[in-house]
């Protein structure tokens, strides 16, 4: 007897392509983009199979609020074992004794911070948005700006210092002597210098402050030993771990303080959180134990070097950079310090020709930007995901030179098209991880 069509619309046997064409569509458009093009956004990786292996299983399929051997729902022995192991690769990896690995995101994993460790109104000190800080470092717009009190450290804004777009150490140390915060963020989403996380211990003890360090950006530096870690002088470590770290997009929380791992694990569920994503957790639980191998430790340090080589490819073309330079995976271009820009360019314009060349960047603010946020003054530019593909050096100065000419040409047409050309044919030399 024949089935009904809506029975057999629901078999879930059937292919993507089949059951959803439209959508199996949309991913197979998405997968040829990221093939040839080249991607730069600073915070992007091309994340391994065998993570997104185990995102796509069947973990998807079990609720587990709770903690391993703690939860609300049965049949949950496996995932007990799958974030067991996620927590104990975490610890590992970055040398901590607690993490929490169930934050669905970055953002979701600082407002647990707060919730744990701030009461509402607190004061809170960290870098501005517009600086390189992040949404969740106090912004108006955000829960960290509105239900807390946030109070900015600057970068050194004089052009003639050596340290001209470092921190501003001794104004962190002014501002926090001055307000007294009960939390001291450092770790960025767009600066391009290593953080010196002593100095900043010593400035929070000195101010009585809980230092915490949002690693998201540098996280599979750190991971790899190219970044100095937070342990031990940072009370707690937030993270995402899909940027540098190459894992599923996600967050994480880790420190060595029994009672801050307590309160944050109380944040996280169920303070701010419900079931935790348990495919994405196996996600993690790969990615760490890839982070742990020695491959990794090569791959960071190939990200810096490749990062150095690109800023010194831009450099010499005359685009000036912001602090002059990069200690990490990313760059800031600072049109408005660049000669061949002569003050017109802006990120939008810039992030807009190259995007249209195949080379994927996002416009952003500079330090003191006068241009709005949509429009800015700067173009961020990374290294993570093209190292990923396996480029190295002779690549960065080769994008270093698609980059100038189409900056340079103004978005020129033919230019474009050259450019595009030649994106092509680097990204069939150096084929995405299948
Ligand atoms: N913290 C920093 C420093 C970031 O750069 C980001 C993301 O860009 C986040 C937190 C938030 O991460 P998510 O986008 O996963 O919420």
């Amino acid at each position: 007897m024949p089935q009904d069509s809506s029975t057999l619309d629901a078999t879930p046997t059937q292919t993507l392509a089949s059951v959803d064409p439209q959508i199996s569509k949309l991913i197979h458009s998405e997968q040829e983009r990221q093939e040839f093009t080249l991607e730069m956004i600073a915070s992007e990786n091309h994340t391994s199979p065998a993570v997104m292996e185990a995102v796509g299983s069947c973990l998807t399929n079990k609720y587990c609020e709770g903690y391993p051997g703690k939860r609300y729902y049965s049949g949950c022995a496996f995932y007990d074992e799958v974030e067991k192991l996620a927590i104990e690769r975490a610890c590992k990896l970055f040398g901590c004794q607690f993490a929490n690995v169930q934050p669905h995101s970055g953002a979701n994993a600082n407002m647990a911070t707060f919730f744990a460790l701030l009461d509402i109104g607190d004061t809170f000190c960290s870098v501005e948005l517009s600086d390189g800080g992040h949404l969740t470092h106090g912004s108006p717009v955000n829960i960290s700006g509105k239900w807390y009190k946030p109070v900015h450290y600057p970068l050194v804004y004089d052009e003639a210092r050596p340290d001209f777009g470092f921190i501003d150490y001794d104004a962190v140390e002014k501002l926090c002597m001055t307000h007294k915060p009960r939390l001291l963020i450092c770790g960025y989403s767009a600066y391009p210098r290593k953080i010196d996380f002593n100095r900043f211990r010593e400035i929070a003890d000195k101010c009585g402050a809980i230092l915490m360090a949002d690693i998201a950006h540098i996280a599979g530096l750190v991971a790899g030993g190219s970044h100095e870690s937070p342990f031990p002088h940072c009370h707690v470590v937030t993270t995402t771990t899909h940027k540098t770290l190459r894992g599923p997009r996600g967050g994480l929380v880790m420190t060595n303080d029994p009672e801050i791992a307590k309160k944050i694990d109380k944040a996280v569920f169920p303070g701010s959180q419900g079931g935790p994503l348990m495919h994405v957790i196996a996600g993690k639980a790969v990615c760490f134990g890839e982070a742990l191998r020695d491959e990794f430790k090569a791959y960071a340090k190939q990200v810096v070097t490749n990062a150095a080589s690109l800023a010194k490819g831009l450099q010499s073309r005359d685009w000036a950079l912001a602090s002059n330079g990069t200690d990490n995976h990313l760059m800031l271009m600072d049109l408005r310090r660049s000669k061949p820009a002569n003050g017109e360019i802006t990120g939008k314009d810039a992030s807009g020709w190259l995007d249209n060349a195949g080379i994927i960047t996002n416009k952003n603010t500079v330090a003191r930007d006068e241009r709005s946020p949509m429009v800015t003054s700067g173009v961020r530019i990374g290294t993570p995901a093209l190292t990923t593909r396996g480029f190295k050096e002779d690549q960065m100065e080769d994008v270093a030179d698609m980059i100038d000419r189409v900056l340079r040409s103004r978005g020129a047409e033919n230019t474009i098209r050259k450019v595009r050309g030649e994106v092509v044919e680097l990204c069939k030399q150096f084929p995405m991880p299948h």
